[in-house]
């Protein structure tokens, strides 16, 4: 039996080898072709989707020219530029293209000519090319007509002639090792080097290409570009080096090139090592969501490919499928994640394509709960996903901890109210100094957030994006935090109510910060220890942003101040100081009103899919009441903070105070609307150390911390 097999396996493998090495396989085999065509005969969504593809296809190339006002479809005079560049210097917002050739400022209506503004353009222009070349290979293979061929052909052409006249740039327009050919860095020239070999995989076979085209295409641009992005072997970001190892396994794969695809999947940075290095409890190393999302798409490809070629890397490497489990242990229940590090705020249900590919290749019931959000439309459905999906019964979303990636979320089982904790790692180029920092999230809004990301190009993004000050935590002596690991001290999931625990780590060298949290169904309690190590006094601020108005609610006198300081307090705007020793008292109230889906702006297109995605949302309405007990010597500032997605400041307040042994004991208590003047608030007291009582129209809760976490609910 054993010998059998072996001998079905040398037969499979000497026939791979003659007939694999140059025949369509690279994602979607002949029989593939013909199993979707028939799905797409069964099931309109299907069809819907075959038909947006040929309708693409049959668009360009006057899609293109109309775009980009050019007279032809031809690849760029020159490489493209950085995408982040693509802002106004003055005001921060994106230009706007017109075309042929104006960058436009919406709010000084100027215009930005020359480098880097055109060639963002460039760079617009080459995915462009890049994704018709993909839908004009597919719409061939689904129609057969040759006129499809000859459109991809005639981009390859076109790329084979120009490719080796662009020069090596990168974001900073030099010839530096993670820069392209034509874009400017390796990641960008990645996605779309998947996209022109998948295009020559799909048409090599269709006699559109001559001998000596074929030639020109894999020794013009496939082999160089494979060559050049694998040479960036440095220290790019890993996400980076995701989409490296998919570009030159794509190439490895289409010209059946060895050496290539051992590098791309065995390689000292290889897809195995980053799935063995890179992936914590599930959890992606940058710690954030954009990039997380954006490494999985590159992941996913390499291993779609691998599968092709009988190497099933969703079951040699379990790390892959977890990535896709993660998200849903920091859900917010609107279906978007928190904004933590360098990342916008990405709705998981937008993902729903890439968990079609993933479910299809591993029919992991969890993934379902992804992909019932969303219709089943996109092309990675039609083409990857598989052709039924059984019904599933959506589980609820629990409290969870996870030590090592350093995420507690605090879920109440009875509400909407969900506050989530961050402690771990610091995520390398993308992180934030943002230990102990969480996002609060109750009646259909996040209501404490995280700054996110400005683009990379605005200089806000260096001065506050990252700063400690910037986020819900504590800042010492009004520096930022150093690059720190937290831990978890402690955690219990009781009986309506979750508590954690966590320190800060070596965030400050000079002072300890301890942070534990309470949530139940209408409130979180957040009891803050900060304590000198340096026998010294320390200025401890806490600080906390809070979306929508904000109302000082106790009687602070409170006159006008301005930060002098740097580490992102001179981004705090219409300051106002004032000094109390009573209670800190503030109400926030927010709306959310409908919008597309959340910028993601470190995650440009890169899937062959082009259609956007949007997330509608419902108007929402929440309101939060601040109490922070008082201490003796507190001064309160309020004021604004920017926001990453509006001209819309962010209220944020700071409660500072000095010395060597500081506690903060604070109260945020959430409503659907405005409490009716009658009805009080819930009310927090310290009851003895470590004890503490919130009254609520409930009854009275005691939540006491002196040994582990104990909690009595007594009703009226
Ligand atoms: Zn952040």
């Amino acid at each position: 039996m054993h010998r059998i097999c072996k001998l079905i396996a040398l037969a499979y493998l000497l026939s791979c080898g003659i007939l694999c090495a140059h025949s369509q396989s690279l994602f979607l085999s002949p029989t593939d072709i013909a199993a979707r065509k028939q799905l797409a005969q069964k099931q309109p969504w299907a069809r819907a989707s075959l038909d947006l593809l040929v309708k693409e296809a049959d668009d360009f190339p006057a899609s293109y020219m109309k775009r980009f006002g050019t007279p032809d479809a031809a690849p760029p005079p020159e490489g493209g530029a950085w995408l982040h560049w693509y802002a106004c210097p003055e005001s921060g917002k994106p230009l706007q293209f017109h075309p042929p050739d104006q960058n436009i400022c919406p709010d000084t209506g100027k215009n930005f000519t020359g480098y880097p503004y055109d060639h963002v353009v460039y760079e617009l222009r080459n995915d462009a090319l890049g994704e018709a070349a993909v839908a004009s290979a597919l719409a061939y293979q689904f129609t057969k007509k040759l006129f499809y061929a000859k459109n991809a052909a005639a981009i390859l052409n076109d790329y084979a002639r120009v490719y080796p006249t662009y020069k090596l740039h990168d974001i900073n327009n030099r010839p530096g090792p993670n820069g392209g050919l034509a874009y400017a860095q390796t990641l960008d020239e990645s996605i779309w080097l998947i996209k022109i070999a998948w295009t020559y995989d799909l048409i090599r076979d269709a006699n559109v290409l001559t001998a000596p085209e074929k030639q020109s295409i894999e020794h013009n641009v496939l082999r160089p570009a494979a060559a050049l992005v694998l040479k960036a072997h440095k220290e790019p970001t890993m996400n980076i080096q995701s989409w490296i190892n998919a570009g030159a396994a794509a190439v490895g794969y289409t010209l059946n090139d060895q050496p290539l695809i051992t590098e791309a999947i065995d390689g000292p940075i290889g897809f195995r090592y980053q799935m063995q290095h890179f992936v914590h409890e599930g959890f992606w190393a940058e710690g954030a969501w954009g990039y997380q999302f954006y490494a999985m798409r590159a992941l996913t490809m390499t291993a779609q490919m691998a599968a092709r070629k009988g190497v099933n890397l969703w079951k040699q490497e379990p790390n892959l499928l977890a990535l896709f489990h993660s998200p849903l242990g920091v859900l917010l229940p609107d279906g978007s994640l928190p904004a933590f590090n360098d990342s916008g705020s990405p709705n998981l249900y937008g993902q729903s394509f890439l968990y079609e590919v993933a479910y299809a290749a591993t029919h992991d019931p969890i993934l379902l709960n992804v992909i019932e959000h969303g219709a089943r439309g996109d092309r990675e459905a039609f083409l990857f996903g598989a052709p039924q999906l059984p019904k599933t019964a959506t589980p609820l979303l629990s409290s969870a901890v996870f030590p090592e990636a350093g995420y507690a979320t605090l879920r109440s089982p009875s509400s909407d109210l969900t506050a989530i904790m961050k402690f771990g790692p610091h995520g390398g180029a993308h992180g934030h100094y943002d230990k102990l920092n969480f996002v609060l999230f109750s009646h259909g809004i996040t209501l404490a957030a995280d700054p996110g990301t400005h683009p990379y190009g605005l200089p806000i993004h260096k001065e506050w994006d990252s700063m400690t000050i910037a986020h819900n935590t504590i800042s010492v002596d009004g520096q930022r935090q150093a690059q720190a690991t937290g831990k978890l001290l402690g955690w219990h999931v009781g009986d309506g109510w979750t508590a954690v625990r966590a320190d800060a780590g070596s965030a400050y060298a000079n002072a300890s910060l301890q942070r534990t949290m309470l949530l139940t169904p209408g409130y979180v309690l957040i009891l803050d220890r900060c304590e000198s190590n340096d026998g010294q006094p320390h200025t401890f601020d806490w600080a906390y942003h809070n979306v929508g108005t904000e109302t000082m609610v106790g009687t602070v006198n409170m006159k006008p101040y301005t930060f002098t300081t740097s580490n992102g307090y001179q981004h705090l705007l219409h300051v106002l100081r004032g000094g109390t020793a009573t209670d800190v008292k503030l109400r926030f109230e927010a709306e959310r009103k409908p919008s597309m889906s959340s910028l993601d702006s470190n995650s440009p297109p890169a899937t062959y899919d082009s259609a956007p995605r949007h997330v509608s949302m419902e108007i929402a309405h929440a309101q939060l009441e601040l109490q922070m007990l008082g201490a003796p010597e507190t001064e309160v500032f309020t004021g604004d903070a920017p926001s990453r997605e509006s001209q819309t400041a962010i209220p944020f307040v700071i409660v500072r105070r000095t010395g060597t042994s500081i506690t903060f004991a604070t109260l945020l208590a959430t409503s659907k609307s405005r409490l009716p003047t009658a009805s009080r608030p819930p009310h927090l007291t310290k009851a003895e150390d470590d004890t503490f009582q919130v009254e609520t129209t409930e009854g009275v809760d005691v939540f006491s911390t002196r040994n582990g976490f104990k909690f009595q609910h007594k009703g009226k």
